[in-house]
């Protein structure tokens, strides 16, 4: 290690930044939006602040002259970017003086370099490689930008503002130590991390006992809770950036049978895996049991994560394990994922919206022709409405026949998706008046239908069209 990362104080003093075109423009938005006082040599007499905000630009002095001349007092550090020769001559001087110098791009020239920057406010992390490559640390900055909640910067703010009234109340530094894990992995950070600073802040204000609070970390009673997560489709990549964080997280995971495995893989090594879905051929453990498993996880201090596919709240029974979680006071939240249906469309380029085509769409499930006998089609006859059927393979024969009474034409375009975003998808298109028969196409499950005239816009669709094209051309030159 060559330099060593330190936090720079720029409210003590100027920085002198020589260099004109957008290199210097982009140096001059960094240390702008850093706070920063700017005096600015623009070498090519180009002095045009625009991009910046008004407090940020009342903040640029715009120097004239020659920089080599400049006066140096008070000054906190030399940047030179797109300055050419005066680079050098710069760096020699700053030398000279002891001031430290950064020469765009010049790592000889250069007593301090530039990191990679992830910026969550109070929070900021960064990434060097001893000048050596740019582009390796910007990749390492991605990975961390990522693996860093975006309010996390939030929370050190949060924390920073009671840390002398906590220090107060608790002398003793390790106890505090403990208070504080306590704030950050439990309820009180997940809340701050939530965008609900106002409740964060009342449930802190709410500790009667602070040591007593800290205390209660130590004997191991961890604070439990349950994490809906939903895993989408299947492709693992589909994740969100806080399922990921999530089931990194988490001691237990109770999954789905729609979850594969390859996102199970990214759970916590360590976390125990338990299934909670109906297998085929057996059934499920029920929902009660289930919402009884997620209490007592969270009881007993377990960070639970409910995983399932799609989305927890689209046709997955998480409305209910919530208000299983609410009534017996254990925390949770709820992480959105990618449904079915949003899933299948990206990947088959059904587009569930065209403009004058399709204005509406509606999820609708249809397990058992039961179900479907009980679906209002009436309220499904516009043309304009795309219609996404969710368990809709047994009930396919009902599905159509509800729609053709509702009075959708019989050549609605179809699409049956099956196993969308696994390596195995499969669709199959088609007319509503075929849906039937197209899903005896299907090699198995999950499947979802879409419904409606966006099929035919779909990859499938194009390519069958052109398939019957090719055959009719084939036929006709025989
Ligand atoms: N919560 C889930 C839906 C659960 S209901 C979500 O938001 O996606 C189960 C139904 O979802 C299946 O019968 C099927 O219609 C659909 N489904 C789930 N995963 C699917 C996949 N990979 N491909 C096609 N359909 C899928």
């Amino acid at each position: 290690m060559r330099f060593l990362p330190v936090f720079l104080d720029l409210q003590t003093g100027p920085v002198l930044l020589i260099g004109g075109g957008e290199l210097a423009r982009a140096k001059l938005r960094l240390l702008a939006a850093a706070g920063a006082r700017v005096r600015w040599y623009a070498t090519d007499g180009n002095h045009d602040v625009s991009g910046l905000d008004a407090a940020e630009a009342a903040r640029i002095e715009l120097a004239r002259g020659d920089p080599l001349a400049a006066d140096l007092r008070g000054v906190i550090a030399i940047l030179c970017a797109g300055a050419g020769d005066i680079g050098t001559a710069m760096s020699a001087r700053a030398k000279a003086v002891g001031l430290p110098v950064n020469v765009m791009d010049d790592l000889a020239h250069s007593t301090f370099i530039f990191p990679a920057i992830v910026d969550r406010g109070d929070v900021v992390v960064a990434v060097g490689t001893g000048g050596a490559s740019p582009v390796v640390a910007r990749r390492v900055r991605e990975r961390i930008e990522a693996a860093l909640p975006a309010r996390i910067g939030d929370l050190a703010t949060f924390i920073g503002r009671w840390r002398k009234s906590i220090h107060g109340r608790i002398p003793e530094f390790p106890l505090r130590r403990r208070f504080w894990e306590r704030v950050v992995d439990g309820p009180i950070g997940a809340l701050v991390l939530a965008g609900r600073k106002d409740e964060a802040e009342a449930a802190l204000k709410d500790i009667p006992d602070p040591s007593a609070f800290a205390g209660a970390q130590a004997s191991g009673q961890a604070e439990g809770r349950v994490t809906l997560v939903g895993a989408g489709p299947g492709d693992p990549d589909l994740l969100t950036i806080k399922a990921l964080r999530a089931l990194q997280d988490a001691d237990v995971v109770f999954y789905d049978e729609l979850v594969s495995s390859e996102i199970l893989d990214r759970a916590r090594r360590d976390a125990s895996r338990v299934p909670v879905g109906r297998r085929v051929g057996k059934p499920g453990i029920g929902q009660d049991a289930i919402n009884k498993l997620l209490i007592e996880a969270a009881k007993s201090g377990q960070r639970a994560v409910r995983l399932k596919g799609g989305d927890p709240f689209v046709f997955g029974r998480g409305g209910e394990e919530v208000e299983a979680l609410r009534e017996a006071g254990v925390a949770y939240s709820v992480v959105p994922g990618i449904t079915a249906g949003l899933g299948a469309a990206a990947q088959f380029e059904v587009p569930l919206t065209f403009r004058h085509e399709a204005l509406r769409i509606t999820f609708l499930t249809a397990h058992k022709a039961k179900d479907a006998e009980s679906v209002d089609w009436s309220t499904l006859t516009d043309e304009k409405m795309t219609v996404v059927v969710y368990m809709g393979m047994t009930a396919a024969p009902s599905v159509r026949a509800g729609l053709l009474a509702a009075g959708r034409s019989p050549q609605t375009p179809v699409g049956v998706l099956a196993r969308v975003t696994r390596p195995d998808s499969q669709a199959v298109v088609g007319t509503l008046d075929e849906l039937p028969a197209l899903i005896q196409k299907i090699d198995g499950g999950p499947a979802i239908l879409i419904i409606g005239d966006v099929v035919a816009h779909s990859a499938p669709w194009r390519q069958s069209n052109l398939a019957q094209l090719v055959s009719y051309f084939q036929v006709a030159a025989e």
